[in-house]
């Protein structure tokens, strides 16, 4: 994948999945498995993201060629959905440093406040994934890597379950570097901010508090 570039999910898993998540009358525990399902498709996908290099690995019988990752990774889920596509990635990478970074959309002018900043110092060798369900305006997504790029991250891959349009236009002005690999993408935004046709709130879905 070059830099900057988008990639969608084409799978019908991916699809029955997404199916479940936008269901009005998916419950909590229904929503939290589909997304576990489509998240790993995401997890799945991205490996094909990093940076690896071919290795010589001894088997008991004789060597062969191998592969591993030429960069630590640092996952950075956005609170709090974020939170319902790590487990998935953690499966993959269970090397990985988790960095959590939390915004609150003001819901009036539908911009993004940074409530917690909890990355390692420096990220300067990582590649990093930023976590969040929901690309809606962009203006959290940008947020994020705003704050990743300012603990030195250079090599950025934004991981989303449904991305709107504005958003992805959005993210390529204002990161136009930053590659993006997304479930779908819906249709438009309405005037709330809510991706069309969309799911609703991700995080009041997840953990139930609707
Ligand atoms: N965040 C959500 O949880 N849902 C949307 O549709 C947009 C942002």
């Amino acid at each position: 994948m070059k830099e900057g570039k988008i990639q969608v999910l084409d799978s019908p898993i991916a699809q029955v999945a997404l199916t479940t998540l936008r269901h009005r009358e998916s419950n909590s525990i229904q929503f939290r498995s589909a997304m576990e399902q489509l998240s790993r498709c995401l997890a799945f996908l991205s490996g094909s993201w990093r940076q690896a290099s071919e290795i010589a690995v001894p088997t008991p019988l004789e060597t062969t060629k191998g592969l591993h990752y030429d960069h630590p990774l640092c996952l950075v889920p956005v609170l709090r959905a974020g939170l319902g596509l790590v487990s998935s990635f953690e499966l993959f990478y269970p090397e990985a440093v988790i960095g959590h970074v939390g915004l609150a959309r003001d819901e009036a002018t539908l911009e993004a406040k940074t409530y917690l900043d909890r990355l390692p110092l420096h990220l300067d060798e990582h590649e990093v994934m930023v976590l969040d369900p929901m690309l809606a305006t962009g203006h959290s997504a940008g947020a994020a890597l705003d704050l990743v790029k300012a603990k030195g991250a250079s090599r950025i891959l934004f991981i989303s379950a449904l991305a709107a349009p504005e958003g992805i236009e959005y993210l390529q002005k204002a990161h136009p570097d930053v590659d993006l690999i997304t479930g779908v993408i819906d249709r438009e935004l309405n005037d709330s901010g809510y991706i069309l046709p969309g799911l609703g709130d991700a995080g009041d879905r997840l953990f139930g508090t609707l």
